[in-house]
């Protein structure tokens, strides 16, 4: 069987990652990971679901057991993907899509050069900034924060094999596809395809 291929996204919040990632993970080929943070759980956010909603003390537990795969801080919370599950989930085929932020990333790519690395785009951050807003789950002074961090954020894409620019929802979609669809069809992903069409030679 082919390996799943490791797949980690990136956005500002407030990109439209979220509803591009749920379309993509009703593809049973696809694994999201969910990771852990110390941030409180937003209004519908439910523990073991979208996060593991740790203490701090618990996260540095965690981190103490080197039960995470990578981690960081952002906006004064611990974020982390658990070790757990992830390469289990690839050794069985499945694509596994780990969203962290940008620090995060970065160390994947130290320790795993092979993920691919896609970065989702607002088209423009003053759109951001209207997402945020209108989305009405945090405070202006933590709006006006994610946005200075999104820019900063946004200057790191260029690390990324790829840029999917969310303008229009439906277009993204198709471009992640794509780009998870090229991937797949990369010769070292397709043992399985060339040892079939090799069968009868
Ligand atoms: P939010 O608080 O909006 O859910 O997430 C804030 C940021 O943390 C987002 O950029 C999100 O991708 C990132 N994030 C979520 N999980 C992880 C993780 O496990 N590791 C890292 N490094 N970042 C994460």
């Amino acid at each position: 069987m082919n390996k799943g291929i490791l797949i980690v996204v990136s956005a500002p919040s407030g990109c439209g990652k979220g509803t591009i990632l749920a379309e993509i993970l009703k593809d049973e080929r696809f694994y999201y990971s969910v990771s852990a943070t110390t941030r409180a759980a937003r209004p519908g956010e439910i523990d073991g679901i979208n996060y593991h909603f740790l203490k701090k003390d618990q996260f540095e537990e965690l981190i103490r057991e080197d039960g995470v795969l990578e981690y960081a801080e952002y906006c004064g919370n611990y974020y982390g993907t658990p070790k757990e599950k992830v390469f289990e989930k690839i050794n069985e085929g499945r694509n596994v899509i780990l969203e962290i932020e940008v620090q995060g990333a970065m160390q994947i790519k130290e320790k795993y050069p092979e993920a691919v690395f896609v970065f989702v785009a607002p088209p423009s951050v003053s759109e951001l900034k209207n997402r945020l807003e209108k989305r009405g789950t945090e405070t202006a002074e933590v709006i006006a924060r994610r946005v200075s961090e999104a820019a900063q954020e946004i200057s790191y894409a260029d690390r990324y094999d790829y840029v999917v620019v969310n303008a229009e929802l439906d277009e993204a979609i198709a471009d992640f596809k794509a780009v998870v669809r090229a991937e797949e069809l990369k010769s070292e992903n397709s043992r399985k395809i060339i040892d079939e069409v090799l069968k009868n030679a």
